[in-house]
């Protein structure tokens, strides 16, 4: 028996094991744990709100401040670069927010993307990317086209060229800071070049979703360069809508949103929304406020956030490390993230679909197999995403080490046999 063979055949024998003894594991989501979330009960338990109006005399119990209260949109603007008029205060989802954009532009805005005669709309799409702006964009009808991501930003060469010439392209998503699922940033370089790019749409749209602004995991605190005034700076002041939220600094289920844009943006949106509703959450939005406070009561926050899930992304590294590091690390390469929630895994061709449903026949649920490309096709069937934020420690060893035995039996099947 050769080396190879041994290997697969105690890759073999070990997953009999797991066979044998289920688990119940999960490192589909990037959900907040038990611990995490207990950083953010004071919010509910200890602030205390002691006077009912808002900085611009709004009374938060009632009706009333469509836009948000004037001291939530000051401070969600200082994670935006915007200023309080350029900033408008949503429900618990920067996703809700994203969508109502997207529909308003797709439909009820002056001129729809919909009646537009250059048909199908389209999106250009960096991948691998977030599977919910693609489910997103898919369910509006909205044709999506992969581009690929680099180490720092999407394919400036192919989306400068794709947008250019096509007046049916109509936006892209950009997740900038430490991308779900691949942890990259965008360089300052490629924040310039989307800012300035020419577009044949001339109602083209940039979807900024900085969901991971403050989400650092290590001390190289990535910042990016402000895309909103660099846009205006190159006559588009319309062209950049950004997304931030609380859901992974506070509590996901209760937290706020924010989107921060040109004023002509953002009243248009109020528009949209104020066929919908009075006003969202002003009490959430007071508690939010007096709870975080400003820009370094957030990165102290955050800095717990960071105790917490660190460990788990140090462990994932130094357990793929141990398996596929030196000699055997052509059958898998991973990203080692400085913030976010998540690490990308590029197997070898057509083994990703294959590894992960071994993982969920032994009960530990990952994210589909190439579920951060468009439509979930990948034909390199090569891309798994982990988020081991929610699993304990002990947890993340047991799905790690048994991650390795899938991803080793995968491989020589297909390639060494
Ligand atoms: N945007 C990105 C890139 C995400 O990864 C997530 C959650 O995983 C969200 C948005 C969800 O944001 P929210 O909870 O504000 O809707």
């Amino acid at each position: 028996m050769d080396h190879k063979e041994s290997r697969l055949d105690r890759a073999k024998s070990q997953y009999a094991l797991y066979k044998e003894r289920p688990l119940d594991i999960s490192m589909a989501r990037g959900i907040p744990s038990e611990e995490q979330l207990k950083l953010s009960e004071s919010l509910i338990s200890d602030i205390k709100i002691d006077k009912w109006l808002s900085e611009d005399d709004l009374d938060i119990r009632n009706y009333g401040g469509l836009y948000g209260i004037e001291e939530a949109r000051e401070l969600f603007g200082t994670l935006l670069n915007t200023t309080a008029e350029e900033t408008l205060i949503g429900g618990n989802s920067s996703l809700q927010l994203m969508f109502s954009v997207l529909s308003h532009h797709m439909f009820t805005k002056e001129n729809p993307w919909s009646a537009s005669k250059d048909m199908p709309v389209k999106f250009i799409c960096p991948s691998p990317g977030y599977d919910r702006h693609w489910s997103m964009l898919e369910y509006l009808g909205i044709k999506m086209i992969p581009v690929e991501l680099t180490g720092s930003g999407p394919n400036m060469e192919v989306v400068e060229k794709l947008v250019s010439q096509d007046p049916s392209i109509k936006g892209m998503f950009v997740v900038p800071k430490y991308n779900n699922p691949t942890g990259e940033s965008v360089s300052n370089e490629v924040v310039d070049r989307l800012a300035g790019m020419h577009t044949a749409a001339d109602d083209f749209l940039i979807l900024w979703d900085n969901a991971y602004v403050v989400h650092h995991l290590t001390n190289e605190k990535v910042e990016i360069k402000d895309i909103f005034s660099a846009s205006k700076a190159f006559g588009h002041p319309d062209r950049v809508i950004q997304f931030v939220s609380t859901s992974k600094m506070t509590l996901p289920g209760a937290g706020v949103s924010a989107m921060g844009a040109s004023t002509h943006n953002i009243n248009e949106m109020a528009k949209y929304f104020g066929k919908q509703l009075i006003s969202f959450d002003k009490i959430n939005q007071k508690r939010h406020v007096k709870f975080l406070k400003d820009e370094s009561t957030i990165a102290a926050h955050m800095e717990k956030h960071r105790d917490i899930l660190e460990p788990k992304f140090t462990w994932i590294d130094a357990i793929l490390s141990a398996y596929f590091g030196g000699e055997n690390n052509s059958f898998v390469e991973w990203t080692t993230p400085k913030g976010g929630y998540f690490v990308h895994l590029t197997t070898r061709a057509n083994c990703a679909r294959k590894i992960v449903e071994l993982m969920s026949a032994i009960g530990i649920t990952l994210t589909p197999a190439n579920a951060a490309y468009p439509y979930g096709s990948n034909p390199l069937d090569n891309s798994i995403r982990l988020a081991p934020s929610f699993v304990s420690l002990d947890q993340l060893e047991i799905a790690m080490e048994a991650l390795c035995v899938c991803i080793d039996l995968v491989t020589l099947e297909n390639y060494e046999n």
